[in-house]
């Protein structure tokens, strides 16, 4: 890959090349998009199988990408000959709501969880193919398991599951919507494919410092009927010795045997202890999914536009932080991120309305404003793990649409 990537930007107010033409039709941001995606789908033949990654949005959420953006992909991938599908993956847990990380902290883990749940969020936000144009495809399967193992030598996996159904396809298009988020900086295209297009598994491993584990201090064989064997869908877990075990490379972090099991925290899933780790840990998986799907096969389009400081996975991703700052489309997934942060860096902050109901002074151009305002890290951890992984360069040079 060359030091320096192109990364191509629409602006949300109009396009420089069409300013002296129907003013109407160029301040569409639809128009916008199209005009990203005849630059960036260059990669697509006749026949191509293209998977086009979204992320549908949580229940109550209002700030997910609207799905008018996604079909305008699908339809540029038509025009170019290819055979669109929209892919996503299943949340972490399976069949709880909420995962107890210790006494006083727990996880509420959304309604994205296997197929059934996560059709009806796509269903009510619009995401049918009635009204897009193409199929919604789970690629990790109904209850997002399904994957295949890619070997990597990253920084801190060896291996990572990488949902299957991916390779059912010929070419991927990865749709983001750039906010903020809280453990990883902000969310955008590195984060699309490192949490996005790994099955449960590795979603678990990048959000808890560890697979679950058997506390064998609690475990009491003499107080259950071994519940969490009969609760565990993949056979993860084993009686060894006086006290059940589980098989780390089989369990996805479903959380079913912490349910069923009746002696408190006998299972539990170590919270993550350094913030940082969790961005090293996706940066691998999306590491993972290049390197397996072949890097020239994906093509990337942020939308940085109504950008809360919460990721789309919440339902109350809170207020907007800075104005729509456009549309960008890359093969670059570093450089695409890196020149949304710096817009972002670079425009004026939007006052936040607090509880008490005063508002905050705006934050100023050359402030980064999701940590300014209330991220746990530094987006930079995100670019210095890509650039160790080789998946992409922060040089890059924009050109205006
Ligand atoms: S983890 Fe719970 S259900 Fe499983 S053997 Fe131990 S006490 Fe029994
Ligand atoms: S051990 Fe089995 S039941 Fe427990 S979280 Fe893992 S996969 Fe689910």
């Amino acid at each position: 890959m060359s030091n320096e990537s192109i990364v191509y930007w629409a602006s949300p107010i109009e396009v420089a090349s069409l300013r002296n033409t129907s003013k109407n039709m160029v301040t569409n941001n639809l128009v916008k998009t199209r005009l990203i995606l005849d630059k960036i789908l260059d990669n697509i033949s006749l026949g191509d199988k293209v998977a086009i990654k979204v992320h549908v949005g949580e229940a109550h959420n209002t700030h997910y990408l609207r799905h008018d953006y996604v079909r305008e992909v699908i339809e540029a991938v038509k025009s170019k000959g290819g055979i669109p599908s929209l892919i996503e993956t299943h949340g972490l847990g399976n069949n709880v709501e909420n995962i107890g990380i210790c006494e006083d902290y727990s996880i509420c883990i959304g309604h994205r969880k296997n197929a059934t749940e996560h059709r009806e969020i796509a269903m009510l936000h619009g995401y049918l193919e009635s009204i897009i144009g193409a199929p919604l495809k789970f690629i990790d399967g109904e209850n997002g398991i399904e994957r295949r193992v890619v070997k990597i030598d990253g920084l801190k996996f060896e291996e990572v599951s990488v949902a299957e159904g991916l390779y059912s396809y010929d070419k991927l298009v990865v749709i983001s919507h750039f906010k903020g988020h809280p453990q990883a900086g902000f969310g955008g295209a590195l984060k699309q494919l490192g949490i996005g297009c790994v099955t449960k598994h590795n979603k678990h491993l990048a959000h808890f410092e560890s697979g679950l584990v058997v506390n064998t201090k609690r475990c009491d064989l003499s107080k259950c009927n071994q519940e969490c064997i009969s609760s565990c869908p993949v056979q993860a877990i084993k009686i060894d010795g006086d006290s059940a075990l589980i098989d780390a490379s089989l369990c996805y972090g479903c959380f079913q045997c912490t349910q069923k099991c009746p002696v408190k925290r006998a299972i539990k899933s170590p919270r993550m202890n350094n913030i940082g780790d969790f961005v090293e840990r996706f940066i691998d998986n999306a590491f993972a999914v290049i390197k397996s799907f072949g890097p020239e096969m994906v093509r990337y389009i942020n939308f940085a536009l109504d950008i809360p400081l919460m990721c789309d996975c919440v339902p109350n991703p809170g207020m907007n932080v800075v104005p729509d700052l456009g549309i960008f489309g890359s093969s670059d997934p570093v450089a695409i991120d890196k020149a949304c942060i710096d817009a972002e860096i670079n425009a004026p902050g939007l006052p936040i309305l607090k509880e008490n109901g005063q508002w905050t002074e705006p934050l100023a151009r050359g402030v980064e404003k999701f940590k300014a305002t209330m991220s746990l890290t530094n987006p930079n951890l995100q670019f210095d793990a890509a650039l160790k992984n080789k998946i992409g360069s922060t040089d890059y040079k924009l050109i205006q649409i």
